[in-house]
């Protein structure tokens, strides 16, 4: 069963109700797991995170002491600061529910298409809700349910599955881990250069909500306007029953990524690299232009590279040659072969440090 709702943030708790009612979800005994989106500190006004009056609004309508907020962020954010400048520890506090960091969390071993995963076990113990954002992505077009799911990795299998090929190993991911419930916030929305701030916010205004996350994925496919397979981590599925707003009044047409991120004249490809490298580089410019005294002759050289010609960076291991004509240096472990064949400059690490990054510009 599928629902569409449409929602304000003010009154997204009576949408919820309603979805859950139309859907016949009922957790049981069981403690609730709620597995939000909360990548990175954005702010909600971004339209990058699961917006916190909709993890309220759970918190009321199951009883906050029964509910487990389950969240681990990207390679490289730390998940306990997130908690505390998104607002979300204050929320599990005033609720009585209890904050878990995946990355600390005891997990079990699966075994999985490509060998063992290990897999926190209060997502089978729980039922897991999983309250996904809908968002274009630089890297895997969109993040929705199903990607969702890769915030309960440990760091390191994080990594391996950009070393495997995120595309193929979050499908394989969901073989082994369905929600027993699916939410994706719609209500402000992300397209563009997501799914961070890159990208552009749009209220849309909607809730999708249904007990079948792969379903829930493909409905929410069809209102950001792509195309059946367009989209290769997320296979097809047939929509069964949708319930409330019809399909054909809510279809929007989002704007697709264009696979880079751009800032005056340096380009970024993540050509299948995980956050750990996107959050080096993040980390060198940052500290490159908040503190240009530290690194006069880098930010000249720097600067003058901006003024004369284009600068990019490369990483994962899909690294490939950048449109257009400039500097190329490829960034971590994942692109040395590419390096190599192509005598480009080289940052080493898994991820590398942003000291070394600003070393080589
Ligand atoms: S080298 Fe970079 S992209 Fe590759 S796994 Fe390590 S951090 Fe991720």
């Amino acid at each position: 069963m599928l629902v569409i709702i449409r929602s304000n943030y003010d009154a997204v708790l009576d949408a919820l109700t309603s979805g859950f009612e139309e859907c016949g979800f009922d957790p049981g005994s069981r403690k609730v797991l709620i597995k939000p989106n909360i990548v990175s500190p954005h702010k909600p006004t971004v339209g990058a995170t699961t917006h916190p009056a909709v993890i309220e609004a759970l918190l009321v309508y199951f009883g906050g002491r029964r509910c487990i907020l389950a969240e681990s962020c990207v390679v490289g954010v730390d998940t306990d600061e997130t908690f505390e400048k998104t607002g979300l520890a204050k929320l599990a506090a005033k609720h009585g529910a209890e904050l878990v960091n995946l990355q600390r969390a005891s997990r079990v071993t699966k075994a999985w298409k490509f060998g063992e995963l290990s897999l926190p076990n209060l997502l089978f113990e729980c039922a897991y809700i999983n309250v996904a954002k809908l968002k274009t992505h630089i890297l895997t077009g969109v993040t929705l349910c199903l990607k969702n799911q890769k915030g309960v990795l440990a760091d390191a299998d994080k990594m391996r599955f950009h070393r495997i090929g995120v595309d193929r190993a979050i499908p394989a991911l969901y073989d082994v881990l369905k929600p027993d419930f699916a939410i994706i916030d719609g209500i402000w929305a992300l397209e563009g250069e997501g799914p961070g701030k890159f990208g552009e916010r749009r209220d849309l205004g909607l809730l999708l909500m249904g007990n079948d996350a792969l379903e829930v994925d493909n409905l929410g496919l069809q209102v950001m306007g792509f195309e059946p397979g367009e989209i290769a981590h997320i296979p097809d599925a047939h929509l069964g029953e949708i319930r409330g707003e019809p399909l054909s009044n809510v279809r929007a047409k989002f704007k697709r990524s264009k696979g880079y991120y751009k800032k005056a004249n340096t380009f970024y490809y993540p050509c299948g690299a995980c956050s750990g490298c996107s959050n080096a580089i993040a980390e060198a410019m940052k500290s490159l232009m908040s503190k240009p005294w530290k690194h006069p002759l880098k930010v000249v050289k720097f600067a003058l590279h901006g003024i004369i010609g284009k600068r990019f960076f490369v990483a994962g291991v899909d690294a490939k040659f950048p449109e257009g004509r400039g500097a190329v240096v490829c960034i971590g472990n994942c692109s040395a072969k590419f390096a190599g064949e192509n005598s480009l400059k080289l940052v080493r690490g898994c991820p590398p440090a942003a000291a070394d990054i600003i070393d080589v510009l």
